[in-house]
């Protein structure tokens, strides 16, 4: 006779944990009780000791799919004689701690409910169970229970409530259960917001959608704006009115068979696809793809997702084709997610809008990701793995808040050795943006039982980021530049914030430690000390941020750099397309430093080489020219340009003058783009490469991580990873977080590990 507490932690709440424990003891003749408290699952267990020790095995071996145990905790005590294995009521704590799983695509049991004529749930777009649902966008509070999310209004119905009560049964426990008599209720409006009476809001929505008309639908996260992916006018319309020119659309498909029309699917990126996240892939077109051209233009990939709630599926096995699925807002604006503010936000874009009564706690966009190298790379992280934490093998002194960027932030708040990273909070440029922000930290301190004694942010004194964390009171401080963050950020992903290594980080601007502009770097980077040992010649920017939004300014700027004055002469398209006076004002304000910092960015480089090769002179959407300038590319090229690659006082400065000069001379002889972007792609892989190998070769370090927004480039990364490899070096991506600055919060608080 054995007898044992057993403390389990991680994600094992929502999840059909409690249920599953029970069964498990049950078929095994356990005795003894299971509860869930606010730091996880607690378990009293006696029987024989074959027994105790097949049930500690079977607790991990056979866990729900949707639990993530973190650890198991046994102590052995006195048996207490039980007679029977019982579910204890939740016992609230001071301490909240239980991690909050984010949300679920519907599992093959739900969805088999949904399609049985028979079954009360037969098309209910709200079912769900233990093993899958809605969670981090319903949550409220801490422990995880029906009064503590959006669900609370709705008043189980006697089945509903059997269900949940019954420790057999899949809905035991499950907050938002729900069904036709009880749960919430699918509603349509006109765009003048008349209620359209009918018997099916979906298959109704379905024949709106099939006359090529624009829907706003409500999901899980927030609002989509739908429309026949296969109908260029319906698509075109939604382009227009919702001011977004050239960024490419995601689409939803049925299922795996569907999405193989529209691209080439990798093993890799079917298991992607499928897995319970179900994020957006970014794959590559199919050669006769039937999607009508406005919805990825000049674009060779394409953006997939399978449905992930009922409703998504219903809609799209009645549709049957495939659907344009963006995310419900204005241009740059955050996605909607209140009803009200939908209506009148959306209200010019949309037709009919579909929508629901279950509340939309936290806003949570589509997450994005493709394969490179063999796993998965993120682009954005939010639903499906927000709030999941990261752990980065090492633990924590203190509670810490990270407050992020700018562009495409997300905060964290940490603390032992876990990271919580937010849901996408988005571009930090607008009040509304912000509010989300302040709304999360509070919401996210909450959940995670997280008191920040430090909060660490950018050096950028004019990040609505950094300017909220220098207004916090009583809290300690840090500050840390946005490059070195993207290195840490890598190294905590990786697991290895012990480790010395070479820090490569290539991105678009983040303010330097000399007041330049950052964004080509090479680091020494070793614990807390990270030294700037590299970077990009400095260029000037032109008119700083307006730059970004015209790339050919970027290009005018790096044709004066490496031709002088007689720039001017050169018979370039770029020179052609834009007006004298403006080319004449550029280039004097570069000569003379008016209003135009030096910045050592890869992105604007690539944003220079875009221009003069004529693909994009001014950009709609972050990185255009840059991805366009990839999409371009012939990559089978063998030939590159050549950076000068030299050393100034101990740092290697990498000098593009050279390959500029090679773009123009190949465009000056008729060369096709294709290629250009291919020798430009060999030329800035070489020499980051070369850089990183010389650096290895000085400090001894055979480790090398690679960070930065222009990695979202998974051509150039390819291109690195290669070379470094052959060369003998262990090259370390990101697999947790993106590399862009979506992942800058993880780097900061790693960064807090050093600054007691
Ligand atoms: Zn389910
Ligand atoms: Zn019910
Ligand atoms: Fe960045």
């Amino acid at each position: 006779m054995k007898s044992f507490t057993i403390k389990i932690t991680g994600i094992v709440q929502g999840v059909g944990f409690r249920p599953f424990v029970f069964n498990l003891a049950k078929s095994l003749g356990i005795k003894g009780w299971v509860l869930n408290d606010s730091r996880g699952v607690l378990i009293e267990a006696e029987g024989d000791d074959a027994v105790v020790d097949e049930f500690l095995r079977r607790l991990r071996s056979d866990a729900p799919k949707a639990a993530e145990i973190e650890n198991v905790e046994t102590a052995e005590m006195e048996p207490r004689g039980y007679a029977d294995f019982i579910i204890k009521k939740s016992e609230r704590e001071i301490e909240k701690t239980a991690a909050i799983s984010p949300d679920i695509a519907t599992c093959p049991d739900c969805l088999a409910d949904v399609a049985d004529k028979g079954n009360r749930r037969f098309r209910y777009a709200f079912t769900n169970c233990t093993n899958c649902g809605p969670r981090l966008t319903i949550i409220k509070d801490v422990p995880y229970d029906r009064p503590n999310t959006t669900m609370a209004e709705f008043r189980m119905c006697p089945d509903c409530l059997r269900e949940y009560e019954d420790p057999r049964d899949r809905r035991f426990h499950a907050q938002p259960n729900a069904c036709p008599v009880c749960g919430p209720a699918l509603a349509l409006f006109d765009r003048d917001g008349k209620k359209h009476e009918c018997r099916d809001a979906i298959a109704e929505a379905v024949q709106i959608l099939k006359s090529g008309k624009i829907l706003a639908v409500k999901g899980l996260g927030g609002y989509h704006l739908a429309c026949d992916a296969e109908n260029e006018t319906a698509t075109a319309a939604l382009r227009s009115r919702k001011y977004r020119e050239d960024k490419p659309f995601a689409v939803m498909v049925q299922d795996l068979a569907a999405a193989q029309r529209f691209a080439v699917i990798s093993k890799k990126e079917k298991e992607i696809l499928l897995s319970k996240e179900r994020p957006i892939v970014i794959l590559k077109k199919a050669t006769h793809t039937p999607v009508a051209p406005s919805v990825a233009p000049r674009n060779r990939n394409i953006g997939i997702m399978l449905p992930y709630t009922p409703l998504h599926h219903l809609l799209i096995n009645d549709f049957g084709g495939v659907l344009v699925m963006t995310s419900g807002n204005l241009s740059d604006e955050p996605i909607s997610f209140q009803d009200g503010e939908a209506k009148t936000r959306l209200n010019k874009i949309y037709d009919f809008i579909l929508t629901h009564d279950r509340g939309i706690e936290t806003r949570c966009d589509d997450s994005v990701v493709r394969a490179a190298e063999g796993g998965i790379y993120f682009v954005r992280r939010s639903r499906g793995y927000a709030p999941r934490a990261v752990k980065i093998g090492r633990k924590l002194p203190k509670h810490v808040l990270a407050v992020g960027a700018m562009l495409k932030n997300t905060f964290a708040v940490a603390k032992n050795d876990r990271v919580y990273i937010s849901h996408h909070i988005g571009d930090l440029e607008n009040a509304e943006t912000f509010a989300a922000f302040e709304k999360g930290i509070g919401h996210f301190k909450k959940m995670f039982d997280v008191s920040p004694e430090a909060v660490v942010h950018d050096l950028h004194p004019d990040y609505l980021s950094t300017k909220y964390a220098l207004a916090l009171e009583g809290v300690r401080k840090i500050p840390l530049q946005h490059h070195k963050a993207h290195v840490f950020s890598l190294k905590a992903d990786a697991g290895i914030l012990d480790r010395p290594i070479i820090g490569v980080s290539m991105d678009g601007t983040g303010y330097g430690e000399d007041g330049k502009i950052w964004g080509g770097e090479f680091f020494i980077s070793d614990g807390g000390e990270m030294k700037r040992a590299g970077h990009l010649a400095y260029l000037p920017l032109p008119g700083g941020d307006a730059a970004v939004k015209e790339p050919w300014r970027m290009g005018v700027s790096a044709l004066r750099e490496a031709f002088g004055d007689s720039f001017l002469d050169l018979e370039l398209e770029i020179l052609k397309k834009h007006p004298k006076e403006k080319i004449m004002i550029i280039a004097e304000a570069v000569k003379k430093g008016i209003n135009s910092p030096l910045c050592s960015s890869a992105g604007r480089l690539f944003d220079a080489v875009s221009a003069i090769a004529g693909v994009c002179y001014a950009s709609n959407y972050e990185g255009q020219a840059a991805v366009e300038f990839e999409q371009a590319g012939d990559f089978s090229v063998p030939d590159s340009y050549e950076f000068e690659i030299s050393k100034h006082d101990g740092m290697f400065i990498l000098d593009p003058k050279p390959v500029i000069k090679g773009v123009v001379a190949d465009m000056l002889g008729g060369t096709l783009v294709s290629l250009i972007s291919g020798k430009f792609h060999n030329a800035l892989a070489s020499a980051v490469s070369e850089t990183a190998l010389a650096l290895s070769k000085e400090s001894g370090l055979k480790e090398c991580g690679l960070s930065g927004g222009v990695f979202q480039n998974v051509t150039l990364l390819g291109k690195i990873v290669k070379l470094l490899e052959k060369a003998g070096l262990r090259v370390y991506i990101h697999r947790r977080v993106p590399p862009n600055d979506g992942g800058i919060s993880l780097g900061q608080a790693a960064y807090s590990l050093w600054s007691e």
